[in-house]
């Protein structure tokens, strides 16, 4: 019998949930009993899937590190993937940052008519003014929709969250950092030990590993219904085009500079270093970058991303799953793209041109700060507040401008969350082919055979 593909059926539940919420969302129906219910229904499911998703991230993280690492065999080879990773991490990182600024130093946002934007202004203004009056009101608004809820640290934090205290705290708190850097010292310790326990133990994980694989392919079956509960309640909020009447010239210098990243500047990486096809890439990555877009969440997203990157590309389980789940906690291209442009738009709706100097510390601290945001939706707003606190920009109130850029924030989470989670694909990739894995996207069936 036909069988749509798995990315089809969740483009059409998204096509379907943007129709649904559009609805949803009309004026005359807002309050509607109905929709009120049919809403609440759409959140329960949604709930569901993204509990489902992170039900399998702490085994999967763990099991995958560890029988990655513990196959690397012997620790130079673990140097050299490791060197490589961080260099793709933080090169793709400075592209996209770069992208960000160029356009948004060309195009200036803020401005309108060759002057700072008044209407912004205003509406900073008004913020602020509400954020003076009752203080806890910007807290409520952003811890209210979980946008407060694991925010950023400063590096000092995200050492020593590196090497946690507590393992098992780490994983009940879903401290990522602290969990990878433990699961890598396993892994490191199952390549130094000889004898049956210690093959037995790696033996083990091997196992948890492709039954958390398997696990997560069930839970794809539901995708779709699980996408389109996740989107009718955004769009409903929200509204198509609501997301773009504010904060339109600001969004588009987002959008726009992602887009290059996602089509210009990867597939340029993906076919001169990587050698590889883009257009067999996408088609690999399409499940996962789906699902990325709309759950907002690249670690969430991240059982999906191992599974593409193995099953459809074809990445050996020894690259993917050194990099992929990193990847998913460090390597935030999309983030760090935001968190400038926001930056360099606040001060230009204030009036004040930001000069080489400061614009170099916000690159710096974007740089910094994208690796402490947690994979979950709307992390960076709290990096953002950190970049504007330091950058101490006169006449601007950090916490207004956020509040009012929250308006547009979610339709841009899932876009840069796309692109976040298609660098650490194309980063796996890359540095797979660079060791040598000639079978990468080479267009075996279903792309290439996942390799052990
Ligand atoms: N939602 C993003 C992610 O999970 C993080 C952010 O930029 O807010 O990748």
């Amino acid at each position: 019998m036909f069988k749509l593909k798995e990315h089809w059926q969740i483009l059409i539940a998204l096509v379907a949930a943007a129709i649904v919420g559009a609805i949803f969302g009309a004026e005359a129906l807002k309050e509607a009993p109905f929709v009120k219910g049919a809403t609440a229904v759409c959140q329960f499911f949604g709930d569901l899937f993204m509990n489902a998703l992170k039900m399998v991230i702490v085994p999967l993280i763990v099991a995958s590190i560890i029988s990655g690492i513990a196959g690397l065999g012997k620790m130079e080879g673990f140097g050299r993937l490791g060197g490589k990773t961080i260099g793709y991490y933080a090169g793709t990182s400075l592209i996209a940052i770069l992208t960000g600024l160029i356009l948004v130093n060309a195009i200036k946002p803020g401005y309108r008519d060759g002057k700072p934007d008044e209407r912004i202004k205003q509406a900073f203004d008004a913020q602020a003014e509400l954020i003076a009056k009752d203080p806890a009101q910007f807290e409520k608004v952003t811890s209210a929709s979980g946008r407060a809820e694991k925010g950023t640290k400063n590096i000092a934090d995200v050492l020593k969250d590196m090497v946690p205290a507590n393992p098992v705290k780490a994983a009940a708190d879903g401290q990522m950092l602290g969990l990878i850097f433990f699961s890598i010292l396993i892994g490191w310790a199952l390549t130094q030990l000889t004898g049956d326990g210690p093959a037995a133990f790696k033996n083990m994980f091997d196992g948890l590993n492709d039954v958390m694989i398997a696990i997560t392919r069930l839970i794809m079956k539901f995708a779709p219904i699980g996408v389109f509960a996740l989107v009718v309640p955004v769009i409903a909020e929200t509204g198509v085009t609501g997301v773009f009447q504010s904060l339109a010239k600001f969004a588009a210098v987002v959008l726009l500079a992602l887009g290059i990243h996602f089509f210009v500047a990867m597939p340029l990486l993906l076919k001169f270093v990587g050698k590889v096809s883009p257009i067999r890439h996408y088609k690999a990555m399409a499940e996962a970058l789906l699902t990325a877009f709309s759950t907002a969440s690249s670690s969430a997203t991240l059982p999906i991303t191992l599974r593409c990157i193995r099953d459809n590309a074809g990445v050996s389980r020894r690259v993917s799953s050194f990099t992929l789940p990193l990847g998913a906690t460090v390597n935030m291209d999309g983030t760090a793209l935001y968190e400038c442009v926001v930056v360099i738009f606040a001060a230009q709706v204030v009036g004040v041109e930001m000069t080489f100097g400061e614009q170099f510390v916000v690159v710096f601290l974007a740089l910094i700060t994208s690796i402490g945001v947690a994979g979950v939706p709307s992390a960076s707003l709290v990096a953002i507040l950190i970049i504007l606190n330091s950058a101490k920009i006169p006449g601007l109130v950090p916490e207004a401008a956020m509040a009012f850029i929250l308006t547009v924030d979610r339709f841009l989470d899932m876009c840069r969350t796309a692109v976040n989670v298609f660098s650490d694909s194309c980063g796996a990739v890359i540095i797979a082919r660079t060791e040598g894995e000639e079978d990468v996207l080479s267009g075996g069936p279903g792309g290439a055979s996942a390799k052990g």
